[in-house]
């Protein structure tokens, strides 16, 4: 059985890589200190060929045994919880990637790293290619993420040339789905549980920003088929269909039939204005589409918030 190793493993996208690495006949163990995972992500899991181990990727990586890859999810992924836990959130993305490819390098195991399309910051190329080299403010808020995975991004292409390491570098647009800790502060979080609680969508700016959003279960499979396959630096992964802000909270209150009201909020500082994947590169080399559309897929989480409600878990 290979086996894998998930930091981050009790985050919402690391919670559903180990679900589907198990699925596929994978041993995994997750390694995570719960900053903003959730022990019950994984609950389900626990047991043989499940390990979740509770500690810190900054500090160290022990994980004793083969091990076949390496999965490195571990990072706040919020802006609220980013901007909350910023010199974490560097260490993670230098440290902790550090840590991280020394465990791929010593047990001779492929290295996936968990990029972002925040390396390209406030983009002034649309769609975003993986060529196009990003608009990142470097001494802003935002610079604790996007400049800790820039810097993960070049550890990780600098193994790969030093020491032959088999890696693969993900872009990750903008996803959401089950799983995705409800009022997180990102917006799909922030909008579902507003509407759940008849509580005002909180609207930033003027709501003309635009993102492009995947749903989980499209951005893990293409994940995965990027893990298999021999592409070794970045790749995006999203779904290329672009909304406003406004769009989606519209969306969002004619899916859960809400009568919350809008309200408008201070914009984010650097907040990027827009952001589209450009998809070609996935889908040449791997054959890879989202296949959910926005509607279907704020449904079926709207449906995972309420059944969460009703299990007293929100
Ligand atoms: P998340 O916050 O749900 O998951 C992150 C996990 O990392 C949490 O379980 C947290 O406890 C863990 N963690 C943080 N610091 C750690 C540390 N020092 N040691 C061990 N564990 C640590 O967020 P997510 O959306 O699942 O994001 C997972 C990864 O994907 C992140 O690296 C994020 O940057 C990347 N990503 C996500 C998105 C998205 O839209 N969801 C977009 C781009 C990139
Ligand atoms: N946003 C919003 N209301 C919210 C949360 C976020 O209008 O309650 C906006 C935010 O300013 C940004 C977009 O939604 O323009 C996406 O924000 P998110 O934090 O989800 O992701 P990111 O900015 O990292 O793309």
């Amino acid at each position: 059985m290979p086996r894998a190793v998930v930091t981050g493993g009790a985050g919402f996208l690391g919670s559903h890589l180990c679900r589907e690495l198990r699925a596929r006949g994978w041993e995994v163990v997750a390694v995570d200190n719960l900053l903003t995972g959730r022990r019950q992500n994984v609950e389900d899991l626990l047991g043989p060929g499940f390990e979740l181990v509770e500690h810190d990727v900054i500090r160290s990586l022990p994980v004793d045994g083969l091990v076949d890859a390496v999965l490195h999810f571990a990072s706040p992924a919020s802006p609220p919880e980013y901007l909350a836990h910023p010199v974490e959130t560097l260490e993670v993305g230098s440290i902790g990637t550090r840590h991280a490819l020394e465990l791929a390098r010593e047990r001779g195991a492929r290295f996936l790293l968990a990029s972002t399309s925040e390396v390209y910051g406030d983009p002034l190329v649309h769609p975003q290619p993986e060529t196009y080299w990003g608009n990142v403010n470097s001494v802003g808020p935002r610079a604790v993420y996007d400049e800790a995975k820039r810097y993960a991004e070049a550890l990780t292409m600098t193994y790969h040339r030093l020491y032959d390491l088999d890696t693969k570098i993900v872009r990750i647009f903008n996803t959401f789905g089950e799983g995705l800790a409800s009022g997180d502060g990102r917006v799909v979080s922030n909008f579902l549980a507003q509407a759940l609680d008849g509580k005002p969508l909180t609207v930033y700016g003027d709501g003309t920003q635009t993102r492009s959003f995947c749903y989980v279960a499209d951005e893990v499979r293409g994940i995965l088929a990027l893990l298999d396959s021999d592409h070794e630096g970045p790749m995006n992964i999203g779904n290329p269909d672009e909304f406003t802000v406004l769009e989606l909270a519209e969306l969002v209150l004619d899916v859960t039939g809400s009568d919350s009201e809008v309200t408008f909020e201070e914009l984010p500082v650097d907040d990027p204005v827009r952001r589209r994947p450009d998809i070609s590169l996935a889908s040449k080399i791997l054959g890879w589409r989202p296949e959910i559309d926005l509607r279907e897929g704020l449904a079926r989480t709207y449906e995972w918030y309420r059944g969460e409600r009703d299990r007293g878990r929100a």
